[in-house]
C-alpha cells in the first residue's frame, strides 16, 4: 500500500528530526501533498494513525495541505493552474504542455514538537532517501 510506506517514511523523518531537536514527543506533522502525487488523503491519515503507535508521533495530528497542479506554457510564458489533471493544457491559450511546475510535492512541511515548533524542510525526492534539514533558527 502506497500510503503505508509514505506514512512510515514520515514517521522516520519526523522521529529523526524530533530527536535532533531534543523533543520527546511530536504533536503535529504538517505535510504538503501535490494533486499529482497520487496520495489518497484518508488512506494516509488512516495509515499514519497505525504506524505512529508506539513512536514519538503517537497521537500527533496530521495536517495535509493539498497543492494544485501548475504548468508552464512556453507560448504565454506563464505558469497557470491546471483546470483538470485529465488535461495538461495551458489555462489561458489551451496549448498542451507537460512542463509541470507544481503538484508533484510530497513533503514534510512542518513539525510541532513538545516545547516549541521546528520547521523541517524535505524535498519530494528526499522523502525516499530522507536527508532531514533543520533550519538554523529555533524558537
Ligand atoms: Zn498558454
Amino acid at each position: 500500500m502506497h500510503e503505508l510506506s509514505i506514512a512510515q517514511h514520515l514517521v522516520e523523518i519526523a522521529t529523526e528530526a524530533a530527536r535532533d531537536a531534543g523533543a520527546r514527543r511530536v504533536t503535529r506533522v504538517g505535510i504538503r501533498v501535490g494533486e499529482l502525487s497520487c496520495v489518497h488523503r484518508e488512506a494516509l491519515e488512516f495509515c499514519f494513525d497505525i504506524v505512529t503507535k508506539g513512536t514519538l508521533l503517537e497521537g500527533a495530528e496530521l495536517t495535509i495541505e493539498e497543492i494544485p497542479v501548475e504548468v508552464y506554457c512556453p507560448s504565454c510564458d506563464r505558469v497557470s493552474r491546471l483546470e483538470s489533471i485529465q488535461r495538461f493544457r495551458c489555462a489561458r491559450c489551451g496549448q498542451a504542455t507537460a512542463d509541470i511546475r507544481r503538484g508533484r510535492e510530497l513533503e514534510l512541511d512542518s513539525l510541532e514538537v513538545d516545547g516549541g515548533e521546528e520547521s523541517v524542510g524535505v524535498t519530494p525526492d528526499s522523502l525516499d532517501d530522507r536527508p532531514v534539514q533543520l533550519p538554523a533558527e529555533s524558537s
